[in-house]
């Protein structure tokens, strides 16, 4: 397989028809990225963002990214935030890629605990719940907390954007399960374009949700970004691994399914909004914002403690 400059491939687009080799596959890469973080305004003067990494390979390929593209827009200050749920014989490693990014990017990296802030590790919750059949999955827990972590120490911080590293696969994955739930309210959350909807709540943008999982995974692999391979625990539990597996066998058969996932998502939104009336207030117990009196994490804290 060769590319059209002649040099031998590494990566088969199917959804462009395009086989590109080492060379022209990272210059693609990066112009598309480029794009992206112009076409959402992403990285602009007088910035401070928190990135959010977990080690894994699409946050770690994200702040590469975005440290280069920032060393060339004045007074722009970038910051990483990880979350520690305590997941055992995985977050270790993980972690230990972060430091290692983060010392080579010279970024702050700042680090925050489950269990320093909830008392319980992600493990322990799951253990309770099982054993009290809650009937909940581990990543309902592990997202709820950690975007509730990611967002409040985010505004401590200063920074007035997250970045997130959810690629083309995650987005199309969440588009069709909130779809397949009736959730209109977290389908228009997903809006791409960053905007702020509480003075408490840090608008995110995800500078990758139009780039293939794939092409992340080659990129990063190419440029030796720091990153580790390794799987949580928990993964493939959840109604969303089944999602992954329905889009995959799709995308196979009919390359660029997913992109025609987020762009329906796009061409929705405006209809979709009206539909939703979303109100912003202080959650009762821990004053962080919610649309409910009481916050999901503090919801589901009560049922952890309760029992
Ligand atoms: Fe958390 Fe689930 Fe991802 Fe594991 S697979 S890190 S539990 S969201
Ligand atoms: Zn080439
Ligand atoms: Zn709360």
């Amino acid at each position: 397989m060769k590319c059209v400059c002649g040099n031998k491939a590494v990566i088969n687009l199917r959804y462009i028809g395009k086989i590109l080799c080492e060379s022209c596959f990272t210059t693609f890469f990066e112009k598309r990225t480029r794009r992206e973080l112009r076409f959402l305004k992403a990285i602009q003067k007088g910035d401070k963002i928190a990135v959010a990494i977990s080690g894994g390979k699409d946050s770690s390929c994200l702040l590469y990214m975005v440290s280069k593209v920032a060393s060339q827009i004045p007074d722009v200050e970038i910051v990483a935030i990880t979350i520690d749920e305590g997941i055992r014989g995985y977050r270790e490693q993980t972690l230990e890629s972060c430091r290692r990014l983060c010392n080579e990017l010279d970024i702050s990296h700042h680090l925050y605990i489950f269990e320093d802030e909830f008392e319980y590790s992600l493990d322990r919750m799951v253990k309770i719940s099982r054993e009290n059949d809650h009937g909940k999955n581990p990543c309902t827990y592990c997202g709820v907390f950690r975007r509730y972590l990611i967002n409040k120490y985010a505004r401590e911080l200063g920074c007035n954007k997250i970045f997130t590293g959810h690629n083309l696969d995650d987005e199309a994955q969440a588009i069709m399960l909130n779809m397949m739930q009736g959730a209109l309210k977290k389908l228009v959350r997903l809006d791409p374009l960053p905007h702020s909807i509480h003075p408490s709540i840090v608008p995110r943008i995800k500078p990758l949700r139009n780039l293939p999982e794939k092409e992340v995974a080659l990129y990063t692999i190419l440029k030796e970004i720091p990153c580790s391979l390794n799987e949580c625990t928990y993964s493939g539990t959840s109604f969303r691994a089944d999602v992954r597996n329905f889009l995959n066998d799709i995308e196979w058969k009919r390359p660029g399914t997913k992109y025609g996932v987020v762009s329906s998502l796009e061409k929705m939104l405006p209809y979709v909004r009206n539909l939703v009336d979303e109100k912003i207030v202080e959650c009762e117990i821990c004053g962080e914002p919610t649309s409910r009196s009481v916050c999901k994490a503090c919801e589901l804290l009560k049922e952890i403690i309760k029992v």
